[in-house]
């Protein structure tokens, strides 16, 4: 129980005890979690930590994730897309690859959770194992951003979600009329993983050597996402470029790969001719290494979210976990991490964000005002405990009828 207590430095202990009577009364339940990758992106990042600490409390959780192929990679990125709102044509052809892969996972995973715990919409065609599994109860988590979901993506996939006993989602803006009950759910991040715990001055100076970069001859400008068009890094490079002509600064542009996007290469490709000769741009594509990212954060002066859509960000949370003034869009779970000008600033376009950029870099005190009470927030609202705790009592609620627990 070593790891747990340790979170009552920051959220006190009376909530770690809560956390072990709600893991005491899910005794005897297995929860297995299923989605589409092991390494990239915030639904990998937030199962990592998820799972091993309520094992560490006793609950029986475990992570399984589906197989996929390139061409369902590309379609489920397609439908991926379509749910942010973008417009897109989910073709006969496409959607047979989706049911063939699903087919195949249907057929061939180890399913044996009490409860099933099913990540966004690659592996949800599972729920066709509900019939045959006769007690278990199926949640769908969904992270993305379907606020205005393209009609034919949403219409594909309502008959899956319609089975389902609950479905989770990131902001109450993205509500639908739905059969399951609805819960709302904020992600989190863990103050004591690699990627948000305190570094050393030597774990910085590693990492700045390695990919060259000197925080002393410029402020840096940083945003740190997966090279996808939605997170929309050319629109950095373009705030940046109307920064620059009145503070000089250097911007610094992050991102993996992760297993299920297809689309790195070619986001990549077009950051790279955005950038073009300037000297000042680091855009880099990174190996999955979390305390990289960490310093990356430590050592920026102002963190940028320009996301066009986003389903959280946790980004934002580990920038102002840090204490870091962010700037970022007013779009899907954002407005929930940041009150514009008291924890941080939201933007509406690249103008916007290339006003606030500047504002914060002319104005290192009130940057720093904004950091700090951007940080208090996050202590308060988007730390794993108060995570692991509406997990907890979701699971509860499953097996609960007209107030009464059937557990
Ligand atoms: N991330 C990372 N390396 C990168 C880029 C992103 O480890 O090069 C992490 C980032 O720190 C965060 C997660 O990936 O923990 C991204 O989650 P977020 O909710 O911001 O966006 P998503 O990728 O899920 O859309």
């Amino acid at each position: 129980m070593e790891k747990l207590n340790r979170y009552g430095q920051f959220v006190g202990k009376r909530t770690i005890e809560e956390l072990r009577m709600l893991a005491g009364y899910l005794q005897g339940k297995v929860i297995q979690h299923i989605n589409s990758t092991a390494v990239g992106g915030g639904v990998a990042e937030i199962l990592s930590k998820i799972v091993p600490l309520l094992q560490e409390l006793g609950v029986n959780c475990q992570w399984d994730v589906i197989k996929g192929s390139p061409e369902f990679f590309d379609v489920t990125k397609a439908i991926h897309n379509a749910l942010h709102g973008k417009e897109a044509e989910l073709t006969d052809k496409m959607l047979e690859v989706f049911n063939e892969i699903s087919r195949m996972n249907i057929r061939e995973m180890n399913l044996y959770g009490d409860i099933m715990f099913i990540h966004d919409p690659q592996p949800i065609a599972l729920i066709k194992r509900k019939s045959g599994m006769k007690k278990s109860k199926w949640i769908w988590r969904c992270h993305v951003d379907v606020s205005g979901p393209d009609k034919n993506a949403w219409g594909f996939l309502e008959p899956f979600i319609n089975k389902y006993d609950a479905a989770v989602f990131s902001s109450p803006h993205f509500a639908h009329q739905m059969k399951p009950r609805q819960v709302l759910i904020s992600p989190s991040i863990d103050p004591f993983s690699d990627k948000n715990r305190e570094v050393t001055r030597e774990e910085i100076d590693t990492v700045l050597n390695k990919y060259n970069i000197d925080p002393r001859q410029k402020p840096i400008v940083c945003q740190i996402s997966r090279y996808d068009a939605l997170k929309d890094p050319v629109g950095v490079i373009k705030a940046y470029k109307m920064v620059k002509k009145y503070v000089d600064c250097q911007l610094l542009l992050v991102g993996n790969r992760a297993a299920d996007d297809p689309e790195t290469d070619k986001i990549y490709k077009e950051v790279l001719e955005a950038a073009g000769k300037d000297p000042d741009i680091h855009a880099l594509l990174v190996e999955d290494i979390p305390y990289e990212i960490n310093v990356f954060q430590r050592v920026s002066d102002v963190i940028v979210q320009k996301s066009l859509r986003e389903g959280f960000a946790l980004t934002v949370s580990e920038a102002l976990w840090k204490a870091k003034p962010v700037v970022a869009s007013a779009v899907g779970g954002i407005p929930l991490q940041i009150k514009h000008k008291y924890g941080g600033l939201l933007c509406h376009s690249i103008e916007g964000a290339a006003f606030a950029i500047k504002q914060l870099l002319n104005a290192p005190e009130y940057a720093k005002k904004l950091g700090e009470n951007g940080r208090e927030h996050i202590r308060q609202n988007f730390l794993l405990t108060r995570h692991l705790r509406e997990y907890m009592l979701l699971f509860l609620s499953l097996y609960t009828e007209d107030g009464i627990v059937t557990l």
